[in-house]
């Protein structure tokens, strides 16, 4: 069978980095597919991104095209004159605070690609320039969906419903295609949770960021380590602005909303303790608003039936270790090549690749949660067992990162191949037991 040959159509839920990954990956080997989108215009809010090495290999799997667009679009510490032999450096860790406060502790190297950032806003674009427009239609808010005898049947807040084969719910953290998807009382328990940190976040002009903290920690991705709180800095679109935050550990967020505005004297109380560099960035953010940060606690399954979730709708993550997206594409390229498949010919078909898509992606997905929530303990200095010991920390900052970013990424779809073949041989032979 031709794979363009397939008797479904995937429809997918929610059209940002993760949603738009898939899209691609499916059009390119000719699965149909249709998206619908809640915003009237594809959009991200976000403001840069850095995707790690693993995801940046997962890249040219889903279609080289956009591994051409991210590397055409991100910014290296090579875009900075003077500044090349940090190419493969993924960010120096810097002191905040303690008697080396300022000292460098370590340079930490992402071997191949090295430190890659973009505006997020400016890869969505460019993603959306793969997709044909008659795919899309916005406005189309998902409110729930139901199961139905051959297919799927899905509900919008504007009273409109669609008729699916197959559903990948891309639909972010407050995910409605998961809503539906698990039972009442699992989906109650996984709600969004905070995760004991909010942050500061802005984009400062390269200028002022060299006024603020000197050409080399402006120029040079830096992750400042203090006693409670740490700080991020690396520079995007072509070195010309730089991507700041401070984050702040604080077990409780009493507010209603996620975004709380609170007045400059707070946010400078926030960075007195963090040193000379974070103090003076912080002076020159120009927004005294905390971002509460959330994550999902773990759940059972990504997928029921025909529905699947996939990116931040499964697995959102804090951005500790800057692998939220990073996850959505590598779970894109796992669903992309077990949905094109040629043994996966039909609907009931894509029931066993999204078992598979399951079983492979849902324990290293759910890792990467709870490896990043404990990154923010490890950055400030509270972690158990490492605190600010210097070697402890050099050690385990390469060993969490290896692990993160040395996956085999052609082996994890080839694996979760497998796995799909037998569940499908399962599925026609009853004597067969399938134990996922
Ligand atoms: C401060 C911060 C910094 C980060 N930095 C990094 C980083 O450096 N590197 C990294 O890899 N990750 C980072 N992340 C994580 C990353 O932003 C997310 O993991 C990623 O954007 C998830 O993509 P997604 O497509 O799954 O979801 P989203 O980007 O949330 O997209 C969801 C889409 O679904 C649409 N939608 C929502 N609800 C519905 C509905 N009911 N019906 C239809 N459509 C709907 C939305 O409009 C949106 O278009 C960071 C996160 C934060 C909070």
């Amino acid at each position: 069978m031709a794979p363009s040959d397939k008797t479904f159509t995937v429809t997918i839920v929610g059209g940002g980095i993760g949603g738009l990954a898939l899209a691609v990956g499916l059009l390119r080997r000719h699965v149909p597919v249709q998206i619908y989108e809640a915003a009237n215009a594809f959009t991200e809010i976000g403001l840069g991104l850095s995707i790690g090495p693993a995801a940046h290999r997962a890249m040219p799997l889903i279609d080289p095209q956009i591994r051409e667009i991210y590397d055409s679009l991100v910014t290296t510490h090579a875009d900075s004159p003077g500044y090349e032999e940090y190419r493969q450096t993924w960010f120096e860790i810097v002191w905040a605070s303690g008697m080396k406060e300022g000292e460098v502790l370590m340079e930490l190297k992402a071997l191949p690609s090295g430190q890659t950032t973009l505006r997020r806003a400016n890869f969505l674009d460019a993603l959306v320039g793969l997709i044909p427009k008659e795919i899309v239609h916005f406005k189309k808010r998902l409110e729930h969906y139901t199961e139905k005898q051959d297919g799927v049947e899905l509900v919008f807040d504007d009273g409109s419903a669609v008729q699916a084969d197959v559903v990948v719910g891309c639909d972010g953290i407050k995910s409605r295609v998961k809503e539906s998807m698990l039972s009442a009382e699992e989906s109650m328990l996984t709600q969004p949770r905070y995760s004991g940190m909010y942050c500061y976040r802005a984009v400062l002009d390269m200028e002022t960021m060299v006024k603020a903290v000197g050409d080399q920690r402006a120029r040079v991705s830096s992750i400042y380590i203090g006693k409670g709180a740490y700080a991020i800095s690396y520079p995007i679109m072509r070195a010309q602005k730089v991507n700041t935050g401070l984050y702040v550990l604080d077990p409780t967020w009493d507010h209603d909303t996620w975004v709380k505005p609170v007045t400059r004297e707070r946010m400078h109380q926030d960075a007195t303790n963090m040193g000379r560099y974070v103090r003076s960035l912080v002076e020159h953010m120009p927004d005294a608003s905390q971002w509460a940060l959330f994550e999902h606690p773990p759940i059972s399954t990504f997928c029921r039936s025909r529905v699947a979730i996939m990116g931040d709708a499964a697995h959102a993550s804090t951005p500790h270790q800057g692998a939220g997206a990073g996850q959505a594409i590598e779970d894109a390229h796992v669903l992309a090549e077990l949905l094109s498949d040629e043994r996966v010919e039909t609907g009931q078909d894509a029931v066993a690749a999204f078992k598979a898509y399951d079983h492979i992606r849902r324990p290293r997905t759910q890792k990467v949660v709870s490896s990043s929530r404990e990154g923010a303990d490890f950055f400030c200095l509270c972690l158990d067992g490492v605190e600010d010991d210097e070697e402890r920390l050099k050690a385990a900052l390469q060993s969490r990162f290896r692990w993160l970013w040395d996956l085999d990424i052609p082996e994890q779809a080839q694996r979760a191949k497998t796995t799909m073949y037998s569940v499908l041989e399962s599925l026609t032979d009853n004597s067969r037991p399938c134990n996922l």
